[in-house]
């Protein structure tokens, strides 16, 4: 079983030619509106993956709350442990521009209520994938008390309390992250002062170039698919997701890693933040 600890948001999507500048009212061209969050994310993305997972999460008592749960149980998670609080589900408003370029807000609604008391009578498990999206407390709680691997994905890389990586077994921050949680963009000088206290293994995951895995025996990169990239949202969820599936499974971390590569890297050519299945991919994985 994997356990996911983590946030659920509605993304609204809100397309626009230009930003507006300041006072200023613009028509947009388009909203959508999606599932987001990290932990949802993650979970569902490990789920189509063939994963058995059970999701911990906060949602408002208003529709999208419903929503949400609905779609969780549509994907097969375990949904036995989701909160519903008296707020407003999270939620995102991502406006961005014909050039790609972003500005997000999120109301953390629901998930700033998820609390230590939620976790009670649900951390068992083999593999405890969770990030930085809800508060840092229930984060550490979690990695303190689950008695199996316990993989943190650092995003956003908003860390007050440092001793919650001592509960780290396996952290899986990007660069920006790596740089943040360092202050070093050198990998080994920074996988050195995050194995002062991560257990076992760091993983850095750097786009195009693949991933970079260090623990106190060994550095190596191990480089990801060449493909065609259309949208690379969620690429870093996917290949946590992998990362889980295929830890629970009894991969070395190494060949996990690999697969984990490819995975988030065929993802990539899809638009969406969500993985793919496992029969889209189980060809292109054959071999590792
Ligand atoms: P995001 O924030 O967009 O979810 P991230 O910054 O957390 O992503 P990345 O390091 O960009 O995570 O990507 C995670 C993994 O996805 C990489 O290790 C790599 O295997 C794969 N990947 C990402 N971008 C590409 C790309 N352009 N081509 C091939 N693989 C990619």
């Amino acid at each position: 079983m994997i356990v996911v600890v983590g946030s659920y948001n509605v993304d609204f999507l809100i397309k626009v030619r230009d930003f507006p500048s300041e006072g200023e009212t613009v028509f947009s061209d388009g909203v959508y509106i999606d599932h987001g969050g990290k932990g949802s994310n993650q979970a569902v993305s490990a789920s189509r993956l063939g994963g058995n997972v059970r999701l911990i999460s906060a949602v408002g008592n208003d529709e999208f709350g419903k929503r949400a749960i609905k779609f969780w149980e549509d994907e097969r998670l375990d949904v036995a442990y989701v909160k519903i609080k008296n707020a407003l589900t999270g939620s995102a408003y991502i406006v961005f521009d014909r050039r790609g370029r972003n500005f997000i807000v999120v109301n953390r609604g629901a998930n700033a209520l998820l609390s230590e008391d939620d976790l009670d009578g649900c951390l068992n498990g083999d593999i405890l994938l969770t990030q930085l999206e809800v508060n840092e407390n229930v984060v550490k709680k979690a990695l303190k008390e689950f008695p199996g691997v316990k993989v943190l994905n650092p995003a956003p890389a908003v860390l007050n309390d440092n001793s919650l990586l001592e509960y780290v077994d396996i952290l899986t921050p990007n660069e920006i992250e790596f740089k943040e949680l360092t202050g070093t963009q050198d990998l080994n000088y920074g996988i050195d002062l995050l194995l002062k206290k991560v257990k076992r293994a760091v993983i850095v995951t750097l786009g195009e170039r693949g991933a970079y895995i260090g623990t106190r025996e060994r550095r190596i990169l191990i480089p990801t698919l060449a493909v065609d990239a259309i949208d690379t949202t969620g690429a870093g969820d996917v290949f946590n997701a992998s990362l889980a599936v295929y830890l629970e499974k009894g991969y070395s971390l190494e060949r996990a890693v690999r697969i984990s590569n490819i995975i988030s890297a065929y993802s990539t050519t899809r638009i969406g933040a969500l993985g793919p299945r496992l029969s889209e991919v189980s060809e292109l994985i054959e071999k590792e």
